[in-house]
């Protein structure tokens, strides 16, 4: 019915989140400790990772942000991954990411210990989702599926559509939809006709970095739309907005459900890095690592 989506509150969802994190990090006895390791810090790079560092505080995870220069050698960088895989009172590691020029960004996720990777980003860790052996998925593409399920619409048997095919969204989203046994179709730049695609579509994704690519008419009628686009437009008066890839207003008319761009999948990204960052030192406890 026209106007009908209902918004899925991802803020709210995160919060419920953080808050079993927070349960299951006090019950677990011991400290959950995440590195997270930047190199090359730049104003945007130090906000983000204090803004990190407080999510974490709030749950009682341990933060520790180990900053190298910008001229590091990708044999440092890879030693200090080691020194940390290595170090038993870390339990899961992060690298932020641009890297500067030079460094070898996947060749160095290659590095990170498979179980404290907290950003499911080791190619290990990717293969192990496709065997059904899931250890950590990436943070984004686990988002995406919990507000999926957050709307009750069964993913089993759905005509499921990801537009965009990277490696650190696109694709995890259309394997982790895969695995739930949707049919899957993963567009991307060369795809030839993308409303053809886009319009059978029960659940959309859409995770381009294009504003207003997925317009109404692209949308089938009652689909479950989840924008992962995160894009900073200029309006006519010269104000900054954050938009997604979907028109919000004109979509959210034919949905039935769609995330709004803030609000939707990014605060869901964050409290699901937590997560996993719990899952590390739980599964690294079952080790007795
Ligand atoms: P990317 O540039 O690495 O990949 C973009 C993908 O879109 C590619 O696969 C490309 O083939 C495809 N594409 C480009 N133009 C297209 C078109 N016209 N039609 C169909 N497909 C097209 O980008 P990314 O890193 O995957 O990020 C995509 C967007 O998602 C960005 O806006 C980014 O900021 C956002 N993002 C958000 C989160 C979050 O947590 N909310 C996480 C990761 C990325």
């Amino acid at each position: 019915m026209a106007g009908a989506a209902v918004i899925i509150d991802g803020s709210a969802l995160a919060e419920s989140l953080k808050q079993d994190v927070r349960k299951r990090v006090a019950a677990l006895g011991r400290p959950v400790h995440l590195a997270a390791v930047l190199v090359g810090a730049t104003p945007a790079g130090e906000m983000y990772a204090q803004r990190q560092a407080d999510a974490c505080r709030n749950v009682g995870i341990d933060y520790e942000l180990r900053k190298l220069p910008a001229d590091v050698t990708q044999e440092q960088l890879k030693q200090e991954i080691h020194r940390l895989n290595a170090d038993p009172s870390v339990t899961g590691i992060m690298m932020h990411l641009p890297l500067p020029q030079g460094l070898d960004a996947t060749r160095m996720q290659h590095e990170i210990d498979v179980i404290k990777d907290v950003e499911g980003v080791n190619p290990a860790n990717i293969g192990y989702v496709v065997y059904g052996h899931t250890i950590i998925a990436p943070c984004t593409a686990l988002s995406v599926i919990e507000l999926i399920k957050s709307t009750q619409r069964e993913i089993r048997g759905a005509e499921a559509v990801v537009v965009g095919a990277s490696e650190i969204a696109g694709k995890p989203i259309a394997l982790l939809l895969a695995e739930q046994m949707a049919t899957v179709t993963l567009c991307h730049v060369a795809t030839r006709d993308l409303k053809l695609h886009t319009r059978r579509a029960e659940i959309l994704v859409v995770a381009v970095g294009k504003p207003g690519l997925i317009d109404a008419d692209s949308v089938r009628d009652g689909a479950v739309v989840v924008d992962v686009g995160i894009n900073r437009i200029t309006l006519a008066d010269g104000s900054k907005k954050t938009v997604g890839d979907v028109d919000f207003d004109s979509v959210k008319a034919k949905a039935s459900h769609i995330t709004p761009v803030p609000g939707g999948v990014g605060p869901m990204t964050v409290a699901m890095l937590l997560r996993n960052t719990l899952r590390s030192a739980e599964l690294l406890a079952a080790h007795q690592r």
